[in-house]
């Protein structure tokens, strides 16, 4: 596996419980980003070019993503629904929270961190 360029690997897709933003990492330092607010995935950043791509995503396991997996993003008419009727999930999975508040682990509201990603993704 010396020579990347001609079999090139698969973009490395990243969960955070903490706070519910999915990340794909792809080998030419794309970052795209995913949420309940996206169609699919879209374009989000890009790795510093002094940055070995494998180093940044150990550093983002560190910081506490995990691979993402199915089920992991709700659809946005769920996220809608959890506002509607007052009980909400988070982003790490506990049920029956406020919309507006957190798990016992800090994790937001789905609502919650979707007000939070709109801030700051712009
Ligand atoms: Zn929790």
């Amino acid at each position: 596996m010396k020579d990347r360029s001609a079999n090139p690997l698969p973009p490395v897709e990243l969960f955070n419980p903490s706070n519910g933003l999915a990340i794909r990492v792809h080998q030419d330092r794309r970052i795209e980003r995913s949420g309940p607010d996206t169609e699919g995935w879209q374009r989000y950043r890009r790795i510093r070019p002094d940055m070995p791509i494998d180093q940044f995503i150990a550093r983002q396991r560190n910081n506490g993503f995990r691979d993402l997996v199915a089920g992991d993003i709700p659809r946005f008419e769920e996220v809608l629904a959890m506002d509607t009727n007052g009980v909400a999930c988070a982003t790490d999975g506990c049920e029956g929270i406020e919309p507006d508040g957190a798990c016992s682990h800090g994790a937001p509201a789905w609502p919650n961190a979707m007000l939070r990603m709109a801030g700051s993704v712009s």
